[in-house]
């Protein structure tokens, strides 16, 4: 038994429907990739990895490293993909923090890596990086089958470190059953079919492209187009060619700006979603402006994958990130005390169900402070439930901004400021202040067009807003620093502007 496998990849086995559809225009078919998948868990058994053992990648998007997660499920080992852009020394430290036994990078980056290896319990192995070749030692492997390793849904499937946005990544723990529940429920709420094609230009070492994008085709039986990365070209070019898109904001942000981006290369589609970081409602505007569609946004994060969905079938509402999942509780409690609140009220969400990870690889205390005795993941995030049941997400714990005793959500200001003339975008932080604690302070980037005013905008904040939430400073910018997730990192924000106030 071996329940991730036998549901994702062993049910297509034999199949000679389309898989892969990669940007030279190959296709590999659902048993193409399965024999790849194949042999590659014969070469992590031969390099003496059983089941249980870690397997860290770094390696560029492309079929043959999808095919190496494939392997890992195969072989009952856990798969860890490392972020392509991490420095050396970020990655010496996942290397030697996760107990990886096999090392897996490209050609290109061997010399980078090898030395990290060098001492550790581990052994090291390339792949070509273009996408076509195999491993070294694979290469004239022929084997078609591979004795399925024994696992059970609580056993690990893979560590995911998380984006890093708040601080460094933790690596979250992922079982079978926390896979398999979510690309279960969302293939039934997202309404997944064998004849999907999905634009995937995502990343595959983060939970939305390899947990939420690739687990849902694969588990329904059908096609991605799997572009190396988002190319705004080479998109346009295939839409037609797809059914449905997964993305970050700023996909379809970029999208918008395009004119070549219209209805006419859209009305074919049947679904756009949007997750990892908060969709503008001015986004979600445009974008329906333009096409016709309405984004249908959702709510996840590494140690849950996917917490909340907008509906496929009713009002997919911008600014929310709709309603919690079959499956998955939520509630929003007293950052204080833990207590539950009612609807309406601002509190730190924490989801329950399947989907919930099994805790911070040896990151003992943090699980227990995170990871209630009941099931609860206290998720980090602030939000507020209405009525009907739709979840909003208001910030996070971290970026709570508290001036003088007031707590201040970053977002209520960013509101105000995103609405006026000439904003593209904003980031509110508190920076320390002798008086208040924390003060706040706005970073603004401009739209096209004429620089917005900064009197106007505080006169704005003035008028719409508490006076202990009015920005003490508004500075331009040209663009918010993101990571590769297109998240802003309000921390890299913080230490900038930390001595904004300071005397002298
Ligand atoms: P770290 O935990 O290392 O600081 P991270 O939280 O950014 O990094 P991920 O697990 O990749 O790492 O991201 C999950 C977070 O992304 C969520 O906790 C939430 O803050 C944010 N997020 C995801 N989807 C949305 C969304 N639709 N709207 C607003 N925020 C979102
Ligand atoms: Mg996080």
């Amino acid at each position: 038994m071996n329940p991730l496998y036998d549901r994702l990849f062993g049910a297509h086995e034999g199949k000679s429907t389309p898989f892969l559809l990669l940007p030279s225009g190959r296709v590999l078919t659902h048993d193409d990739f399965l024999r790849m998948a194949v042999r590659f868990a014969h070469v992590l058994s031969d390099a003496g990895l059983r089941p249980g053992d870690r397997l860290a990648a770094q390696v560029e998007k492309s079929a043959q490293a999808l095919a190496l997660y494939a392997a890992c499920v195969q072989a009952g080992v856990v798969f860890l993909p490392l972020n392509t852009a991490y420095t050396r020394d970020e990655l010496a430290y996942f290397i030697e923090n996760s107990g990886a036994r096999l090392v897996v990078a490209d050609n290109a980056k061997e010399a980078d890596l090898r030395p990290m290896v060098e001492g550790l319990d581990a052994r090291m192995l390339t792949l070509n990086g273009d996408g076509t070749g195999s491993l070294p030692e694979a290469a004239d492997r022929q084997a078609e089958t591979f004795p399925t390793a024994e696992r059970s849904a609580d056993d690990l499937a893979a560590f995911l470190y998380t984006s890093g946005t708040t601080g460094r990544s933790k690596g979250a723990m992922l079982t079978q059953a926390n896979l398999l529940s979510n690309a279960e429920t969302l293939v039934e709420y997202w309404r997944y079919t064998p004849d999907d094609v999905l634009m995937h230009a995502l990343p595959i070492f983060h939970t939305h492209g390899l947990f939420v994008a690739s687990n849902v085709t694969l588990l329904a039986g059908g096609a991605m187009i799997f572009l190396p990365k988002f190319d705004l070209d080479t998109i346009i070019a295939r839409l037609p060619e797809a059914t449905t898109m997964m993305g970050v904001p700023t996909f379809y942000t970029r999208l918008l700006d395009d004119d070549r981006f219209n209805r006419d290369l859209t009305q074919h589609m049947r679904l756009f979603i949007s997750g990892s970081a908060p969709l503008l409602a001015e986004t979600h505007i445009r974008f329906e402006e333009r096409t016709g569609h309405r984004i249908l946004e959702r709510y996840g994060m590494t140690e849950t994958n996917m917490n909340t969905s907008n509906p496929y079938e009713g009002e997919r509402r911008a600014g929310t990130v709709g309603f919690p999942l079959p499956g998955v509780e939520l509630k929003v409690t007293d950052p204080d005390t833990g207590a539950e609140l009612p609807r309406g009220e601002v509190g730190q969400i924490e989801v329950r169900g399947p989907n919930v990870f099994k805790g911070y690889w040896q990151m003992p205390e943090k699980t227990a402070a995170e990871l209630r005795a009941d099931g609860f993941f206290i998720t980090g995030d602030l939000g507020v439930q209405d009525d009907e049941g739709y979840v909003t997400i208001v910030g996070r714990n971290k970026d709570l901004i508290i001036s003088g005793g007031y707590n201040i959500y970053p977002k209520e200001i960013e509101l105000v400021l995103d609405d006026q003339p000439g904003v593209m975008e904003s980031a509110v932080i508190g920076v320390p202040h002798k008086d208040f604690g924390e003060t706040v302070l706005a970073v603004v980037v401009a739209g096209a067009g004429s620089a917005p005013d900064l009197d106007q905008l505080q006169s704005a904040c003035a008028k719409q807003l508490a006076r202990f939430k009015h920005p003490r400073k508004i500075v331009l910018v040209d663009a918010l620093p993101r990571n590769t997730m297109g998240k802003v990192q309000k921390n890299l924000l913080r230490d900038e502007y930390q001595n904004a106030f300071a005397e002298g």
